[in-house]
C-alpha cells in the first residue's frame, strides 16, 4: 500500500505533466473503483484546466478551473502513469511489480500539452471524486481528518495539544488518523526510534499537565519530517533512474533503521542494544529497549 511519501512523490511526478494544462479527453472504463465515479466525471473533467496539484495526506487532490477538486485516492495498487512526446514514467513507483497490465488501465487523461495520463489499478482499491473547493475541507473524505505531518503545522506544541492526557500507547496515537494523517506503520517506528521513545510510552507522557511540549514532543514533530522527506527524496531518486528499468531501486529495498531488523543490533550510536519486535494493534512495532525508553 503506498505510504504518504510515495504519494507525494507521486504527486511531484505528476506535476509537471498535469499542473497549467487542459483536460482535453477523458476516458473512463468502467463505472466503478472503490466507490462509483461521481455523476457526470468524464463531462465535468473535460475541457477544464488543471491549476494546481496538491496533496492531503495520502490523497492527491487536482483543482479544475471549474472549482471541483478532482480528489484520487491509491488505495493499495492505484499508479498513474504517464506518457509524454514518446517517453512513458510511472511516478513514485517505488515496487515496480508485475501486473500493470492495461486491463486495469481504468481512466485516461489526454492533456492539451500532448501528455497522456492513465491512472491504473489491478485491486481498484483506490477512487476518484469531485468535490466543490469551497467544501473540500468538510466533505466525506477530509472532515476529522488530522493535522498533515509533512510541513509546519506539525510541531512539538501541536503534539502537546493533541496528545495531552491520553493514555494511549505512543505508537497508536501516532497511528490515529484523526490526530495525525497519514502516517503509516514504517514511519511511526522509525520516527520513535529516533526521538529515542518507547512505543509503549503514554502518549500524554510528551505534554505536559497544561498541554505545553516536553522536550521530546519537539524533537518527535523533527523526526516525523526527517523520515517522511528522506522517504521522499529516496523516491524521487527512484523516479530519475526508472529509466533502467533493472528493480534494483525501491521502496522495501531502502533499510529502514529500525523497522524489520528484528534481533540485529541496534543502529544508534554508541548503543549495544538490540531491535526488538512487539505486536500493538496487531501490527509489528520495532524498537530498541535499551535506548527508546
Ligand atoms: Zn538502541
Amino acid at each position: 500500500m503506498p505510504e504518504l511519501p510515495e504519494v507525494e512523490t507521486v504527486r511531484r511526478g505528476l506535476e509537471p505533466a498535469m499542473v497549467g494544462s487542459r483536460i482535453v479527453a477523458v476516458e473512463q472504463r468502467r463505472p466503478d473503483l472503490r466507490f462509483p465515479f461521481p455523476t457526470g466525471f468524464a463531462a465535468r473533467l473535460t475541457g477544464q484546466e488543471i491549476t494546481s496539484l496538491g496533496r492531503r495526506a495520502k490523497y492527491l487532490l487536482a483543482d479544475l478551473s471549474s472549482g471541483e477538486v478532482l480528489v484520487m485516492n491509491l488505495g493499495m495498487t492505484g499508479r498513474f502513469l504517464v506518457a509524454e512526446g514518446g517517453r512513458a514514467t510511472a511516478p513514485g513507483d517505488f515496487h515496480r511489480d508485475a501486473g500493470a497490465e492495461q486491463t486495469h488501465d481504468h481512466v485516461v487523461l489526454r492533456l492539451s500539452n500532448g501528455a497522456m495520463v492513465t491512472y491504473n489499478d489491478a485491486r481498484r482499491f483506490g477512487f476518484m471524486d469531485l468535490v466543490p473547493r469551497a467544501e473540500i475541507e468538510t466533505c466525506r473524505h477530509f472532515a476529522g481528518m488530522g493535522v498533515e505531518p509533512l510541513g509546519n503545522e506539525l510541531s512539538g506544541e501541536t503534539i502537546a495539544r493533541l496528545f495531552q492526557g491520553k493514555r494511549t500507547p505512543l505508537k497508536a496515537a501516532l497511528l490515529d488518523q484523526r490526530l495525525i494523517a497519514g502516517l503509516g506503520n514504517i514511519y511511526v517506528s522509525e520516527a520513535l526510534f529516533r526521538a529515542r521513545l518507547h512505543p509503549e510510552a503514554p502518549a500524554g507522557s510528551l505534554a505536559t499537565p497544561k498541554a505545553k511540549p516536553r522536550a521530546k514532543a519537539h524533537v518527535l514533530a523533527q523526526v516525523i519530517r526527517e523520515v517522511l522527506n528522506e522517504a521522499v527524496e529516496a523516491g524521487g531518486s527512484t523516479l530519475r533512474d526508472f529509466a533502467q528499468a533493472d528493480g534494483s531501486l525501491g521502496y522495501f529495498q531502502h533499510r529502514f533503521r529500525v523497522y524489520d531488523r528484528e534481533h540485529e543490533p541496534c543502529t544508534a550510536p554508541g548503543c549495544r542494544g538490540t531491535i526488538r519486535r512487539l505486536v500493538q494493534s496487531g501490527r509489528s512495532t520495532f524498537y530498541c529497549a535499551a535506548c527508546q525508553r
